[in-house]
């Protein structure tokens, strides 16, 4: 049977953030059960097609649902997830982890993605989330309290009142904590957020000084014993997100849950953002045919490994002709320093990836 990731997306927050734009919602118990019982139903569906061999809680925020109902849903999708399957869950940190770590690790979660954002509490209020730096400490140790030993911890650049000197103390800190695996992510302002309403108001790094903060981000965590494998994911070695790198791998993953998408047997498809429509049972809507050249030199380009001509060769029918034309269009770049490319393979570096939307959608 083939080999996917599942992603269960957990739709629900405390409150919501006020930069993000993930589809979440705030639920009572009522609510929460009778989607635990649908997200089972919306698997089951499945029966015979898939194994997983990794799956990821992601959301919205796992932790609000609960351990009792996480375990549920893993119980219930025992027959679905291989033997050593990577089972990640995403946690906020304000929330009672003492109860929710051990019925997770018992129901086999052996990793943990931890929102920090900054370990500068004044940071954390810009951002408006609910918990403290401290918080994330606790956190970390009640994970391996529990038996999860594998902690990846999530941090934002660019942020309001972010200097080269609190990001470094944000990396020191999750260094101190011996987390396996950093996500550091610029900060993005989305439409529909209250930040896209007072951006004119905050006072937020602009492009050049973003950018900056990156490559002295990228740096520091390197320091820190932090390799980085993606543009924004770094990690100690052996610690990469088995999960994340299906999606860069283009291997086929099936999301469930409202906004989560999934691509399977070749197509691209997602549930609509509507957690009412879900729990009735709507299926999701097909987007489109997935896995041709340009999606995979996409993906693929994220990765400090780049896309190699092995694999274009073995991947498509015309994967020679297409790893040449875009070999010729990345000498170019290759001379701006912004990446490596020679006859095996191409791949940005720090300074490729600031810019990488930009060299992506010329080479390809
Ligand atoms: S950032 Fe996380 S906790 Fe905050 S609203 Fe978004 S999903 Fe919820």
């Amino acid at each position: 049977m083939k080999k996917v990731g599942l992603y269960i997306h957990i739709p629900f927050c405390v409150k919501k953030c006020d930069y993000c734009d993930f589809y979440s919602v705030v639920g009572d118990d009522m609510l929460m059960d009778a989607y635990t019982s649908a997200v089972i139903s919306a698997i089951n569906e499945y029966r015979g097609q898939f194994v997983a061999d990794t799956v990821y809680f992601g959301g919205g925020t796992p932790s609000v649902l609960g351990g009792r109902r996480i375990s549920q849903i893993l119980d219930a999708a025992k027959e679905f997830i291989t033997p050593h399957a990577e089972i990640t869950v995403e946690v906020n940190p304000g929330d009672n982890l003492a109860e929710f770590f051990p019925l997770c690790a018992d129901s086999g979660v052996n990793r943990v993605s931890i929102g920090l954002q900054s370990a500068n509490d004044n940071e954390l209020k810009n951002l408006t989330r609910r918990h403290t730096s401290l918080d994330v400490a606790d956190a970390v140790k009640l994970a391996r309290l529990s038996g999860i030993d594998n902690i990846s911890l999530d941090l934002m650049l660019a942020t309001e009142g972010q200097t080269e000197e609190t990001i470094a103390r944000s990396i020191d800190f999750c260094a101190e904590l011996h987390a396996n695996h950093i996500s550091a992510y610029m900060l993005k302002i989305e439409e529909n957020t209250p930040f896209y309403d007072k951006k004119g108001d905050m006072n937020i790094p602009d492009e050049d000084r973003a950018a900056e903060m990156y490559l002295f981000a990228c740096n520091r965590l390197e320091n820190r014993g932090y390799k980085q494998y993606e543009i924004s994911n770094f990690a100690k070695p052996g610690c990469h997100s088995r999960h994340n790198l299906k999606y860069w791998n283009m291997d086929e993953y099936v999301g469930i849950g409202p906004s989560a998408h999934s691509f399977f047997d070749g197509k691209r498809f997602f549930y609509e953002r509507d957690i009412h429509a879900f729990i009735k049972g709507n299926e999701p809507t097909f987007d489109t045919i997935g896995g041709d050249f340009e999606e995979y030199a996409m993906l693929r380009l994220r990765l400090c490994d780049g896309i190699s001509r092995a694999q274009c060769e073995s991947l498509f029918a015309d994967g020679k002709v297409r790893f040449e034309k875009m070999l010729s269009a990345a000498k170019k770049y290759e001379k701006a320093g912004l990446c490596f490319a020679d006859d095996e393979r191409i791949a940005f570096n720090k300074n490729g990836f600031l810019l990488s939307n930009m060299i992506i959608s010329d080479l390809i």
